[in-house]
């Protein structure tokens, strides 16, 4: 078996062939810095994650690259319309664009890491690419793509002939739909911007051969994509808006340059919603995962959520939702945490394999999610082997499953009398209910006296009905621990 994609670029699901065997070279559209991310940012940079951890569970070493855009000019192509987001943001924070960078910089790391989304092998910052950029619009200068028009570059798009081929979006059709003002710099009103000659109100711009200003978005990912690995990738991601324009424009800049085919697999995941429409922060109906943590979800449960969706599905995000993959987590904590991990077991092939062929089969994660149920629900198989299992799918859900975050399950302890002796007990479940219930402790309470009658014909048949009922029962020096596990 091999991994089947969805590839934007050729509109099919394609087998994956490595550019290389052993290592495969990623490329993630990262955040514009100038304020938090949204968790529909957030669900885009979990598909990449969920990705990347998929081919390491197939073998393969991955070299994932994720740009931070931190040059807040143009998140649009018009110089005009291109509103300066980084410098609005420094206006109303009273700090300076370089420090709002770095401040939502970090912030956006901490939100990744809480997601348990593996730290990139490099974040690359636009500041720090300034002269490779430079210097890939000096080879379309001199290859015929770009002109230079009072200080400011830009791309003729007319002289890419395979303009279009990632979004369709065809020449003829950007012209109709162009609403961009003239620009007198420009040859046709849809060129796209390389470099900007900076007007004095921006703070911040480089030196360069045609004026001091600063690049275009969409030349930041081509340059740092091809310094850190190289003229072809293997996959390149982002969210659903970036196959137009930005990475439209990424393949005319990065194969105008090179004359290579930029990427072999475009990976684009559908928007996260919220009543039908599109989260975004221009629209103001967002969340961020703060929002989330302070309404006392763990940020796992979120993401536990974006795998129960597929990836190329738009997803409405609501609350119940949210509760839903909680309770869902919970008991995947309970069943985990009831299972000591001290002992190893085997993984369950037939499991393991068909979580693999669900990934294989274009990232289906929901199909995954339904086989983690499928082999913790069979009770044929011996706990040990189906943690062993569990964590080995942990591998790529990444739900922290090998170290329980206590604060989801709710552990407390009581004692009852049992023939002139105190029995010990512990209840380790979810906390959705506040009590436990009578009916629960009076069948614990049955099987000890079974137990201690030495009746075990009763006291497994009871073992049983708890388990029924979705309780695990084990025996300790401390007294009876008893596990929620579903
Ligand atoms: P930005 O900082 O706006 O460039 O967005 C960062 C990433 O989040 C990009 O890859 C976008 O495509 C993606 N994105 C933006 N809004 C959403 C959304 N509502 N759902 C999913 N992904 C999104
Ligand atoms: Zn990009």
């Amino acid at each position: 078996m091999t991994l089947r994609i969805y590839n934007t670029l050729t509109k099919q699901i394609e087998d994956f062939r490595p550019i290389d065997d052993k290592c495969v070279t990623m490329y993630s559209c990262g955040p514009t810095v100038y304020d938090f991310v949204h968790i529909g940012n957030l669900r885009t940079f979990m598909m990449a994650d969920f990705l990347r951890r998929t081919l390491l569970f197939l073998g393969y070493e991955v070299k994932h690259i994720k740009n931070i855009t931190d040059v807040g000019h143009l998140t649009q192509d018009d110089i005009d319309a291109g509103e300066d987001k980084m410098l609005k943001a420094a206006k109303r924070e009273h700090k300076t664009p370089q420090d709002i960078a770095r401040f939502y910089e970090e912030a956006f790391k901490k939100d990744e890491e809480k997601l348990h989304i593996l730290p990139a092998y490099k974040f690359t910052r636009a500041t720090e690419y300034i002269d490779e950029m430079i210097k890939l619009i000096e080879k379309l200068i001199a290859k015929g793509y770009a002109y230079e028009t009072n200080g400011s570059v830009y791309y003729d798009i007319n002289k890419f002939d395979k303009y279009g081929q990632l979004s369709g979006n065809a020449l003829e059709n950007l012209k109709i739909g162009a609403r961009l003002e003239a620009n007198p710099d420009k040859k046709n009103p849809y060129d796209l911007a390389l470099w900007l000659k900076s007007g004095e109100e921006h703070l911040m711009k480089w030196q360069s051969p045609w004026s001091v200003g600063y690049p275009g978005w969409h030349i930041e990912c081509s340059a740092m994509s091809i310094a850190n690995l190289g003229e072809t990738l293997d996959f390149h991601t982002g969210g659903e808006d970036n196959i137009f324009p930005h990475h439209e424009n990424e393949i005319a800049q990065s194969e105008g340059a090179t004359g290579k085919k930029f990427v072999n697999y475009w990976v684009h995941a559908r928007f996260l919603l919220v009543d039908g429409e599109k989260m975004s922060k221009s629209k103001g109906n967002f969340y961020t995962l703060k929002d989330i943590e302070e309404k006392g979800f763990d940020p796992l449960v979120y993401r536990y959520l974006c795998l129960t969706a597929h990836f190329q599905s738009q997803m409405n995000f609501t609350w119940q939702s949210l509760k839903d993959s909680q309770n869902a987590l919970k008991k995947l904590y309970a069943f985990a945490g009831s299972v000591d991990s001290k002992e190893e077991g085997s993984g369950i092939e037939k499991y393991i394999e068909k979580f693999q062929a669900a990934l294989e089969d274009n990232l289906n994660t929901p199909l995954a999610i339904a086989t983690v149920w499928e082999m913790i629900k069979d009770r044929s198989m011996s706990d040990r082997d189906r943690k062993t299992t569990l964590l080995k799918f942990d591998e790529v859900l990444g739900l922290g499953l090998s170290d329980i975050e206590p604060s989801l399950l709710k552990t407390e302890t009581g004692e009852f009398e049992l023939n002139g002796g105190n029995i010990k007990f512990s209840i380790t479940r979810s906390s959705t209910e506040d009590t436990i219930s009578e009916d629960l402790l009076d069948l614990v309470k049955e099987r000890e006296t079974a137990r201690q009658a030495k009746d075990f014909a009763t006291s497994d048949r009871l073992r049983n009905e708890l388990k029924k009922r979705g309780y695990e029962i084990k025996d300790t020096a401390e007294g009876i621990e008893i596990t929620e596990i579903e």
